[in-house]
């Protein structure tokens, strides 16, 4: 972006301001108000001329302002982009087709046989499931660590062989929060890059590269687009690392298409509104869970019943969108819990408009039993609220009338 460009004029912006401003070039094209959808598979050359100066460059060395092929850059990405880059305070940023694209991809590109990850558990399982069998496949070793224990965490750093530690903030479904400076240090020390999948967070509520986190990736499926209709993945970083990344990118071709960029740059500009109004509807639907009789535990990093709630109050701006509780009873009573009311879909997913609703036990551990479900520590009445941008107390009657309809706790077998 050019000086002229800038919208900063020294001072550091509010989110909203950055959400439809940041990194966003002045000049669109076409005098367009908007990034133009750039459907193109490659790109021409007036004549031979202009091309041998582009292959200089690329050769060579110098800002490259354009691209020959599509797999290796699309204007319309590159925009998205810069976007994401300003909000997070990073140098750059590489945007994928989904949030699991940036996650393998990022571990394929920087890791070698030998290398070993550390990683908390409480992670998205998918990720976890990608270390413990296809990097595995690779001579790549995983220990998995309890969320919360630095102690645990720096002794399963293998000096000289650890090479990334990952964890997530908060987490899924306990909303657990790390210490991000600790975690840092503890990379640092160890020569360890960290990387955090902040997901659940959004840039509104957490910036860890500010605290020393190397990466921070989302999954862009969730807050970014937040209208629960379409796929991505983005890893802010430094320029150099995240330019590897991008050049991985050309080869893997896992590119994201031109208007699903569009969608998520769209989609950005209301990550604020949104996220601030999702933050302030799930403080108030905690608070109300939990002060409900038919509601064993409500677990939300804003209340002071969290294990994390001081880090998190020290490290964020607002504590997400995302309530997890557990309903007094088995899993039919939480079940007939969910199928009475009436406002939030069932359904996986979460940072949307709509509010999004799911009981663990269902919808990512069907095929453990009772018994495995509970020593990985996901209760049979855990429920996962994601908040949309419903209005809390429409949210809150929905709820309130479904709970009325439950059995009284002294009548329900406790799991
Ligand atoms: C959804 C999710 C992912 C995976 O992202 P996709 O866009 O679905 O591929 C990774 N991490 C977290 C925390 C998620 O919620």
């Amino acid at each position: 972006m050019s000086e002229s460009d800038s919208i900063s004029n020294g001072r550091d912006k509010g989110a909203s301001t950055d959400a439809v401003h940041g990194g966003a070039a002045r000049d669109k094209g076409f005098h367009a108000m908007t990034t133009p959808i750039v459907q193109t598979a490659t790109y021409t050359f007036d004549n031979t001329a202009k091309l041998i100066e582009f292959l200089d460059k690329k050769v060579y060395g110098g800002e490259l302002e354009r691209e020959e092929y599509a797999r290796y850059g699309n204007p319309s990405v590159w925009s998205l982009e810069r976007r994401i880059a300003e909000l997070e305070r990073a140098d750059d940023a590489v945007v994928y087709p989904s949030g699991m694209s940036a996650v393998t991809s990022l571990f394929l590109t920087v890791l070698r046989p030998g290398s070993h990850i550390v990683m908390t558990d409480d992670c998205y399982r998918r990720t976890r499931q990608f270390c413990e069998t296809t990097l595995k496949k690779f001579g790549i070793e995983t220990s998995i660590v309890p969320m919360g224990d630095c102690a645990a965490l720096e002794a399963a750093i293998r000096r000289g062989k650890t090479r990334f530690i990952f964890t997530e903030t908060p987490t899924n479904p306990y909303l657990r929060v790390a210490d991000l400076k600790r975690v840092a240090e503890l990379g640092r020390a160890n020569r360890a890059m960290t990387l955090l999948d902040t997901t659940f967070a959004t840039p509104v509520n957490l910036r860890p590269l500010e605290y020393g986190i190397d990466f921070v990736m989302h999954s862009a499926t969730k807050y970014f687009g937040g209208h629960n209709d379409v796929l991505g993945g983005v890893i802010a970083g430094e320029a150099g690392r995240i330019k590897a990344l991008k050049d991985a990118r050309g080869i893997f071709g896992n590119v994201i298409d031109p208007h699903q960029a569009f969608l998520l740059e769209r989609g950005l500009k209301t990550l604020a509104l949104r996220v601030r109004h999702q933050n302030a509807s799930a403080s108030k639907v905690a608070r109300y869970l939990e002060g409900h009789a038919k509601i064993d535990r409500v677990y939300y990093p804003g209340l002071e019943s969290h294990p994390d709630h001081q880090i998190a109050k020290a490290q964020m701006s607002g504590f997400g969108g995302v309530v997890s509780f557990e309903v007094a009873g088995d899993i039919k009573t939480t079940s007939d819990f969910i199928d009475r009311l009436r406002l939030p879909y069932i359904a996986p997913s979460l940072g949307g408009t709509e509010s999004l609703i799911e009981q663990p036990a269902y919808f990512s551990y069907y095929d453990l039993s009772s018994e495995e479900r509970r020593d990985i520590g996901i209760k049979d009445n855990l429920v996962r609220f994601a908040l949309g941008i419903e209005d809390p107390e429409d949210i809150i009657a929905d709820l309130d009338a479904s709970l009325e309809q439950a059995p009284a706790r002294q009548s329900v077998s406790r799991v």
